[in-house]
C-alpha cells in the first residue's frame, strides 16, 4: 500500500505547537515508510481565512523543516466538490433544511430543558415538495444536511486502537450552507478520496467528525482510509493549549530563539514513553519511528523544556546547519568552540564581537602582575589550542599566581567577560595582535 498523507490545517490563524505535532506526525509517519506527505489548504470558509495566513502557516512549515510533496487549496476545487454534492443528491443523501439558527438553537434548548440529547430532530425530513417551494420563496434557499445511517461506525485507531462513533447520537451535519458553499466535513473527504489518502492522523477534537466522515467516504464510493487520532497538548495544570496559543505559536517560538529542530524534537516524544533527547538532524527522527508509541493520555507540554532542549540541540548542531544564520566570516572553529556556550543562536553574534573585537575591555588594577607576564610571554602566532595551556603555565611559573587568580584576570582582559567558551579554543581565534592589544589595555597602556 502507498503510504499517502496529509497535513491540512485551515488559513484562519497561524500555527501554534499543537498544529506542528500533528504536521510532524504526518511528516515521520510517510517519511518512514517511504510515503508521501501533503499539504492542504482547507480554505473553505472565506470568511475567515486569509491569504496572509495561508503564506504565514507555509513560512512555519519550512521554519520546521516539513517539506511537502504535494499541495492543494481547497478553494481551487469548488467544481469538484458540486459534483460531489450532486452525487449525494442522487443517491438521497442530502436533504435541504431551511432552520435558522436562532431555531435551531431553541430546538437544542428545548431538548436539553427535557433531558433529550440535543440532537437535531430531522424536522425537514419530513418536508414535501410544497414545502420546499413555500419554504424557498419564504426564506430563500436551504443550506443541505447529510443523512447519517445512524450506526456504530468502528475502526481500528493508529493510536487509539477500537473506537466506535454511534452516529444515531449526532446531528445530521450541514455540509452546503445556504450560500452554497460546501463544508470542511465534505471537502475533507472528497480530497482524500481524489488525492488517494491513505491515512488520516490529526487531532483527538476530530473522533466524531471521523464517525460521520466513514458515512461519507462510503456514500460517495471511495476506499476508506485509515485513521490515527493524536491526544491533545495540555500545560502543567492539565489545561487544553488553546487559550495560550498566541505565545505557543510559532511565530513566536522563533523569536523566542527556539530552534525550530528542538520543537520537533519535543514534539516526536510528548506523548510516547521514549525519553526527550536532542537530535542534530530531521532525519534522525525518522529512524524507526512509530506511530503506535503515542499514548491516549493527553500529553503535557512545557515551555521550559523546549526552552532547555533548544540550548541542548544548538550544542550538537553542525556548522552546515547554522552557517546561514551566523555573523558574516564566522568560521567552523568559531562555532565550535562557541556552541556550548549558547542558549540561543542569537548568542553567537554576541561571541563573534568578542573574537573580532573591537572590545571594550575593562581596566583590571589587581593583576598588574599576571597581566604583564602574559603580555611579555604570549607567544607570537598563529596560536593553536595547545597555546593556552602552555602559556598560562609559564605566566604561573613566572608570577606564582595560581588558579582562579591565575586565570581570571586572564578571561576578563582577553573576553570582557568572567565566564565563555574555553580559552583554549577561543585564544586562535582571537589572534596574536587583538591578543596584545587588550592585554595592554587592561594594563592601562
Ligand atoms: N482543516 C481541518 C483542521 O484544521 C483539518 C482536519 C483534518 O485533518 O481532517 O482541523
Amino acid at each position: 500500500m502507498t503510504i499517502h498523507v496529509r497535513f491540512a490545517p485551515s488559513p484562519t490563524g497561524r500555527l501554534h505547537v499543537g498544529n506542528a505535532r500533528i504536521a510532524l506526525v504526518n511528516w515521520l509517519f510517510a517519511r518512514a515508510q517511504g510515503g508521501q506527505f501533503m499539504f492542504r489548504l482547507d480554505d473553505t470558509d472565506t470568511e475567515r481565512s486569509t491569504a496572509e495566513f495561508a503564506a504565514g502557516i507555509e513560512e512555519d512549515l519550512r521554519w520546521l523543516g516539513l517539506a511537502w510533496d504535494s499541495f492543494a487549496r481547497e478553494s481551487d476545487r469548488m467544481a469538484r466538490y458540486a459534483r460531489a454534492v450532486e452525487d449525494l443528491k442522487a443517491a438521497g443523501r442530502l436533504y435541504p433544511a431551511w432552520e435558522t439558527a436562532e431555531e435551531l438553537d431553541l430546538k437544542r434548548k428545548l431538548q436539553i430543558a427535557q433531558h433529550r440529547p440535543p440532537v437535531y430532530d430531522r424536522a425537514a425530513l419530513n418536508l414535501g415538495a410544497a414545502d420546499h417551494e413555500r419554504l424557498t420563496a419564504e426564506r430563500g434557499p436551504p443550506h443541505w444536511r447529510f443523512k447519517l445511517d445512524g450506526r456504530r461506525v468502528t475502526w481500528s485507531d493508529l493510536v487509539k486502537g477500537e473506537t466506535v462513533v454511534d452516529t444515531a447520537s449526532l446531528s445530521d451535519p450541514v455540509l452546503i450552507r445556504a450560500d452554497g458553499r460546501p463544508l470542511y466535513t465534505l471537502t475533507s473527504v472528497v480530497d482524500d478520496i481524489d488525492f488517494a489518502i491513505s491515512h488520516v492522523i490529526r487531532g483527538e477534537d476530530h473522533v466524531t467528525n471521523t464517525g460521520v466522515q466513514i458515512e461519507l467516504f462510503e456514500a460517495l464510493g471511495g476506499a476508506v482510509p485509515g485513521f490515527g487520532h493524536l491526544s491533545l497538548l495540555v500545560d502543567a495544570s492539565g489545561a487544553g493549549l488553546s487559550k495560550r496559543t498566541g505565545s505557543l505559536s510559532l511565530g513566536s517560538l522563533r523569536e523566542q530563539g527556539i530552534e525550530p529542530l528542538a520543537v520537533n524534537g519535543l514534539l516526536a516524544r510528548l506523548g510516547t514513553a521514549d525519553p526527550v533527547e536532542p537530535v542534530a538532524t530531521l532525519e534522525s527522527l525518522i529512524d524507526g519511528f512509530d506511530i503506535g508509541r503515542f499514548g491516549k493520555a493527553p500529553a503535557r507540554f512545557d515551555p521550559a523544556e523546549l526552552a532547555a532542549l533548544s540550548a541542548r540541540t544548538l550544542h550538537l548542531l553542525s556548522f552546515e546547519a547554522v552557517r546561514d544564520r551566523l555573523p558574516e566570516g564566522a568560521s567552523e572553529a568559531f562555532w565550535h568552540a562557541v556552541r556550548g556556550n549558547l542558549a540561543t543562536l542569537a548568542e553567537a553574534a554576541v561571541w563573534w564581537q568578542v573574537v573580532t573585537g573591537p572590545l571594550a575591555v575593562p581596566a583590571i588594577d589587581d593583576a598588574a602582575a599576571v597581566l604583564a607576564a602574559a603580555a611579555q610571554m604570549l607567544p607570537p602566532g598563529p596560536h593553536d589550542e595547545t597555546v593556552w595551556s602552555t602559556w598560562t603555565k609559564s605566566i604561573g611559573a613566572a608570577t606564582g599566581v595560581k588558579g582562579k587568580a591565575l586565570f581570571l584576570p586572564l578571561r576578563l582582559a582577553l573576553t570582557g567577560q568572567d565566564h565563555g567558551p574555553e580559552m583554549r579554543v577561543l585564544l586562535p581565534l582571537i589572534g596574536e595582535n587583538e591578543l596584545r592589544r587588550r592585554l595592554n589595555t587592561a594594563l592601562g597602556k
